[in-house]
């Protein structure tokens, strides 16, 4: 088995000590994924194809190990079983032969919190012990999954408790899709099997009823934005593992309209984002000029507005149908003036987009250097941009109380003196450059 091992290569995006995001930013991810000690691979984030030859790798002919990944496959995404000995259609000899090589990962849930408002938030844990968050948020109409990329960032923006932590590590494809089975998992919404089914019916229960029952209270899992922790496009291979996993009509079956992936502006990643996952994509732009954009989201130094939004312009996929979304975080006479939201119109207009700007309440933190800009503030802010014909919504803070709003993520809650988070601005930035 051991012999196996060393022949195959069980994931070759899993992050290494190398630079990321391809040859344009050469930030070192400090910590590889350490191996399992049991030396079994985990099944969860390989594609279909992958797990195949992983099977013939260990034994099985082409034809048997296609058939078996086949079936494995359904069972992991589109059942989400976590044992082999649930595969009831693999032969009871197989299951074993399974289990001594493969493992089903999840990752490990450290905590669940549940806000006042239905918000929930996972702390989740790596088999190899680094500590990462997961946010639910129902609504209404739908549940929105906000997924991690990365454990911390390497980024620094001076309003995100995320940045203030040391990125530890890149998560794997098998962590990040993790986290959607997780949420799963937690929320019961697993396809019923057929036997499940007959006993409901045997018990006078509705399945159809209950499908309506789960949409009216918006605990279905909807949506998926990837605005967790981290910056995705700087994990660019592990996210669109995992997200086509998400997306896969054998897998988990959702819809590329559903899910959104937000980023700070790293410029370079953004046509292959469109090319290659193909999802919605949001921009976190926060400020107009460059002297404001410099100072509160650092990677403008590198990629400037003007680069930036000609990099939105050319997005493919890009339509009225499916707009841009402009994240914009109200920071008390930082960025909120009247004056900033009439040139954020002209931006928008200058580089013909498809967008709408999402005006977000700021979030405290325990050590923020900044505050929220007063409601009055962010009505007249709102105003100018929605009488200019584009869709300015100001987000209800959701989850605040459990610290799962955005920009709260944080893990190991560290407390740092400014001086201590100034120092690691300075450190970070000089990684930029
Ligand atoms: N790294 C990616 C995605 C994660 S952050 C990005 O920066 O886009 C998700 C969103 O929350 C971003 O728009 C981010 O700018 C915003 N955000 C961060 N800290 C915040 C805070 N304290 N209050 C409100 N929004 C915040
Ligand atoms: Fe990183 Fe996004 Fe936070 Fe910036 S806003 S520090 S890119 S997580």
């Amino acid at each position: 088995m051991r012999a196996m091992q060393s022949q195959i290569d069980p994931s070759p995006s899993l992050p290494v000590n190398m630079p990321i995001a391809g040859h344009v930013d050469p930030v070192p991810v400090p910590r590889e994924v350490t191996p399992r000690e049991d030396g079994r691979v985990d099944l969860i984030g390989l594609p279909k194809k992958q797990i195949a030859s992983l099977f013939e790798t260990a034994g099985l002919d082409a034809k048997a190990a296609k058939l078996r990944a086949k079936q494995v496959f359904h069972w992991l995404y589109h059942r989400g079983v976590t044992e082999f000995e649930a595969m009831t259609d693999i032969a009871k000899t197989m299951r074993p032969w399974l289990a001594e090589r493969f493992v089903i990962g999840r990752p490990e849930i450290v905590e669940a919190q549940v806000s006042t408002d239905g918000t929930r938030k996972w702390l989740l844990r790596t088999a190899d012990k680094h500590d990462f968050e997961m946010v639910f948020i129902p609504d209404a109409d739908r549940g929105t999954l906000c997924v991690s990329s990365q454990v911390g960032c390497t980024l620094n923006c001076r309003f995100c408790h995320t940045g203030t932590m040391r990125l530890v590590r890149n998560l794997t494809p098998g962590e990040i899709v993790g986290q959607v089975m997780l949420a799963r998992d937690a929320l019961g919404e697993w396809p019923k099997s057929a036997s499940d089914t007959r006993l409901a019916t045997m018990a006078g229960l509705d399945d159809e009823e209950d499908e309506s029952a789960y949409s009216s209270d918006g605990r279905l899992l909807t949506n998926i934005v990837m605005m967790g922790m981290g910056e995705p496009l700087y994990n660019f291979d592990n996210v669109r593992d995992a997200l086509k996993l998400v997306m896969d009509g054998d897998g988990l079956a959702l819809s590329k309209r559903r899910i959104t992936l937000s980023t700070s502006g790293v410029v370079p990643m953004m046509e292959r984002c469109g090319e290659e996952i193909g999802v919605n994509l949001a921009v976190s732009l926060h400020a107009v000029t460059k002297d404001v954009r410099d100072e509160i989201v650092p990677i403008n130094r590198k990629y400037g507005i003007d680069e930036l939004l000609q990099a939105c312009a050319d997005y493919p996929g890009a339509s009225n149908a499916r707009r841009i979304t402009f994240e914009y975080v109200m920071l008390k006479d930082k960025n909120d003036s009247d004056e900033d939201a009439r040139e954020l119109v002209r931006l928008i207009r200058q580089y013909k987009l498809p967008a709408k700007v999402n005006l977000i309440p700021f979030n405290p933190w325990p050590g923020a250097p900044y505050e929220c800009s007063s409601p009055e503030r962010i009505k007249s802010f709102a105003n100018i941009v929605f009488e200019a014909g584009i869709s300015a919504p100001v987000r209800t803070p959701r989850g605040r109380d459990i610290d799962a709003a955005c920009g709260q993520l944080k893990t190991a809650a560290e407390k740092k003196s400014r001086a201590e988070l100034d120092r690691l601005a300075e450190e970070k930035m000089a990684a930029l450059d």
